[in-house]
């Protein structure tokens, strides 16, 4: 959801980004601790006009670098303990850790989980201690850290809140896992309770809107929304992978891939292949060698009357642009690019060769079928 962004820079290793909605926030923190923050202390009654922005800015900056911190310190954790990060991503509530594999026991996914709020606190920490060192002195310095202090503390409180898929919901789930040695149940679980507090904060949100207080109540409400469905999803992601996993890409794909020539114009391929055969999609090959495929959604790309021109190598979608997988490849990743990339079909290759095709259809007939069975 919050996947895309501009990178800025990487940090050992680890691509960061910023989301555009990270705009508004950072605009509307510097502007709220300028205007309205700051202002409000007596003790930082007489700092010049130009003093609130500079330090209001500052202190943002640094937040999100208190942010940054907590979201590197998971990422830290997870790739020492061999799993992969893609990106760190900013956006208005947050960061985000893109991690592309689960953890692989409940141990490294408590580790990775209380890694990031600890930061939080350790972070909080130090901001007051400097706030007490310097709130006689240096007040601009103290009027920064003072307010560093409390948001880090809260960061680290609101995410140990033990809601699936927050941190304090992954320390629940790693502790349920330890003890069950069942993912998929500790999991399920852990998101039901995430999805609890996601329409807590929903209702929360919606009475804070009727007393008025709109900007919190309408935060509520989304942050609510985007926790309930991360929940849901998350569970739904994790009872899927448990299926397929230890199954093979060889079990469900389809070897009617029928070849035909790059030569062979669209209107021979319509008439004498896709009407005759009733099959949709063809793989492109010159002298046994793999080039591309064709689908009927390709054909019905390309105006009727250009039909008896087009040749089926023009509009076929080539072999090198195309996501592959190998018979021997585990299901849960076919899973994963099908939904990720929204694709309908991969093919599978062998040396080269397009030996079959797996189906979006069957592969979600081998879960129904499962899933219902209870296997
Ligand atoms: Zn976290």
């Amino acid at each position: 959801m919050f996947s895309g962004g501009i990178p800025i820079g990487r940090f050992f290793g680890i691509t960061v980004k910023l989301h555009w909605s990270w705009f508004i926030i950072f605009a509307w923190l510097t502007w709220m601790l300028a205007t309205e923050f700051f202002p409000s202390f007596e003790d930082y009654q007489d700092w010049r006009p130009a003093t609130y922005w500079i330090i209001g800015l500052v202190t943002s900056i640094l937040f999100f670098a208190s942010v940054l911190a907590h979201e590197m310190a998971h990422s830290l954790v997870a790739k020492a303990a061999g799993l992969k990060v893609s990106a760190i991503t900013l956006f208005i509530f947050g960061g985000v850790s893109q991690l592309t594999e689960e953890p692989k026991s409940p141990g490294s996914e408590f580790r990775m989980a209380v890694a990031g709020p600890g930061t939080s606190l350790v972070i909080g920490g130090a901001c007051w201690g400097i706030f007490f060192a310097t709130r006689h002195s240096v007040s601009p310095v103290a009027g920064m850290t003072l307010w560093l202090g409390y948001i880090n503390v809260a960061l680290a409180a609101f995410n140990m809140i033990p809601g699936f898929p927050l941190d304090g919901g992954r320390v629940l789930r790693s502790v349920l896992w330890w003890r069950s040695r069942n993912l998929r149940k500790s999991t399920r679980i852990a998101s039901v309770i995430g999805r609890g507090f996601g329409y807590a904060f929903i209702f929360g949100g919606i009475a804070l809107v009727f007393i008025e207080v709109y900007l919190l109540g309408l935060s509520l409400v989304i942050i609510g929304w985007i926790l309930e469905n991360a929940a849901a999803g998350s569970y739904r992601q994790v009872a899927l992978r448990d299926l397929l996993q230890g199954h093979k890409v060889s079990e469900v794909m389809t070897q009617d891939c029928m070849a035909v020539p790059p030569a062979l114009t669209v209107e021979q391929l319509v008439n004498d292949h896709i009407l005759v055969s009733g099959r949709r999609c063809y793989s492109v090959a010159d002298y046994g060698r793999a080039l591309g495929l064709v689908t009927a959604h390709d054909v019905k790309a390309v105006e009727r009357k250009l039909w008896p021109v087009k040749t089926v190598r023009e509009i076929m979608t080539p072999i090198d642009k195309m996501r592959q997988v190998r018979p021997d490849d585990d299901l849960s990743s076919v899973m994963y690019l099908i939904m990720e990339k929204n694709v309908n079909q991969v093919p599978v290759l062998q040396d080269s060769n397009i030996v079959g095709m797996v189906w979006r259809d069957s592969l979600l007939t081998f879960v129904h079928l499962r899933s219902e069975l209870g296997i």
